[in-house]
C-alpha cells in the first residue's frame, strides 16, 4: 500500500478501501474482506516499520504518518490537535502549507511548541521537488520494500525491557520537565544527528560545543558544556566525580538512592538539567543566546528551590531543601 505497488489488489484498496484516508486512520467496516481486516489489525505493529520520507508533502498524511521524529502527530498532540493547529484531520503534509511556508496556528502547548521547533529546522515541502516516499525500516536496515527475515528479527519475543516511566512521571514533578525527559528518553528530540538521519541536509555538530555530532547522549551527557552543568549539579548531591557516559547510566543513577541524594531529588535534578540543557541548545540555535554552564546551573538551582518550597508539606519532600542546599 505504501511502496507504490502497481498490483491490481493494491490499486483497488487504495481507491475503494482508503479513498483518500490514511491506512493508519481508516476504520474497519462490516463489508471488508477477511484479508483486509487482518491487515487493519496489524497496523500497530506495522507502524513501527514504515517510515515516511517527506518530499513535496502531497502523499504523506499530516496527522497519521510518522514523518517527524515526534511520531504520529495525532498521538503526540491528541484529538484536539487538528483544531488547535487548524490543519484538517485527513490533510496531507502539503495541505498544511501556503505558497510561502508552513501555515499552522501559533503553538498553545509544549507539544505544539516542539512541533514548531522541528518544522523551523526542515525545508518546507512546498519548495521540494521530490515526491514523498516510504521505506521499510528495521533495526538493521532501511529498504524500499518489506523484508520478512529482518522484520521477524525485530518482532520475535525477547526478555522484558526495563521501563523508565516511573523515573519520568512522578508525583511532584514539573510537567514541562517530565515531558522533555519523556521525549529525550525515547530519543525523539530533534537533535541535529537525528534530523540528519532523516535525510535532512543540515550541519550535525553539537550546538553547545560545535565539535562532536549532536546525538542525544552527546548533547545531554558527554558534551563538555553539559558535563560542566552536571558537575555543578551532582557536587550539590555529594557526588562530585559522578558523570554519565550513556543514557542507561543516567537512568540507573536516577533509580538509585542514598541519604544525601534520595531518588526524588535525583529525578528533580536530572529532569531540570535535561530541560535547561535542551532549552539552552535551542536558544543558541534559534536566538544566538549563549549562557555559561554556571548560569544554566543557577537556573536549575532556582527551579529546584522553588519546586521543593512549593511542595514542602508533602511527605516525600520533607528535608529535601536541606539535602539540596548542603
Ligand atoms: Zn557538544
Amino acid at each position: 500500500m505504501f511502496s507504490q505497488s502497481e498490483s491490481l489488489w493494491a490499486e483497488w484498496h487504495r481507491k475503494y478501501s482508503l479513498n483518500g484516508i490514511s491506512l493508519w486512520a481508516v476504520q474497519e467496516s462490516l463489508s471488508d474482506s477477511w484479508a483486509w481486516k487482518q491487515i487493519l489489525k496489524l497496523r500497530p505493529e506495522g507502524r513501527n516499520f514504515i517510515k515516511p520520507i517527506l518530499g513535496n508533502g502531497q502523499k504523506i498524511s499530516f496527522w497519521f504518518d510518522s514523518w517527524t521524529p515526534l511520531g504520529q502527530l495525532i498521538q503526540f498532540l491528541g484529538q484536539a490537535g487538528p483544531r488547535q493547529l487548524q490543519v484538517q484531520l485527513h490533510a496531507s503534509g502539503s495541505a498544511a502549507c501556503s505558497n510561502t511556508g508552513w501555515c499552522i496556528a501559533s503553538p498553545r502547548s509544549d507539544e505544539a511548541m516542539e512541533l514548531h521547533t522541528f518544522l523551523t529546522s526542515i525545508p518546507c515541502p512546498v519548495f521540494a521537488e521530490a515526491t514523498d516516499s516510504y521505506v521499510w525500516t528495521t533495526s538493521t536496515c532501511e529498504e524500499p520494500r518489506f523484508n520478512a527475515t529482518k522484520t521477524w528479527q525485530d518482532l520475535r519475543p525477547r526478555g522484558p525491557t526495563l521501563t523508565a516511566s516511573d523515573l519520568i512521571w512522578f508525583k511532584g514533578g514539573i510537567p514541562r520537565n517530565n515531558f522533555t525527559m519523556w521525549v529525550a528518553n525515547a530519543d525523539r528530540l530533534p537533535t541535529r544527528a537525528r534530523l540528519a538521519s532523516w535525510g535532512l541536509q543540515i550541519p550535525t555538530q553539537c550546538c553547545l560545543c560545535s565539535i562532536s555530532s549532536e546525538t542525544r547522549d552527546h548533547l545531554f551527557l558527554t558534551c563538555q558544556f553539559s558535563m560542566a552543568v552536571w558537575r555543578l549539579s551532582v557536587t550539590r548531591l555529594g557526588e562530585p566525580n559522578r558523570l554519565f557516559c550513556s543514557w542507561a547510566e543516567l537512568l540507573s543513577w536516577i533509580r538509585g538512592t542514598s541519604t544525601a541524594a534520595p531518588s526524588i531529588l535525583r529525578k528533580l535534578v536530572a529532569q531540570a538539567a535535561v530541560y535547561h540543557l535542551w532549552k539552552q541548545r535551542n536558544n543558541v540555535l534559534h536566538n544566538q543566546i549563549v549562557l555559561s554552564p554556571d548560569a544554566i546551573f543557577r537556573l536549575i538551582d532556582k527551579e529546584l528551590k522553588n519546586t521543593i518550597n512549593a511542595r514542602s508539606k508533602r511527605k516525600q519532600f520533607l528535608n529535601l531543601m536541606s539535602k539540596w542546599m548542603s
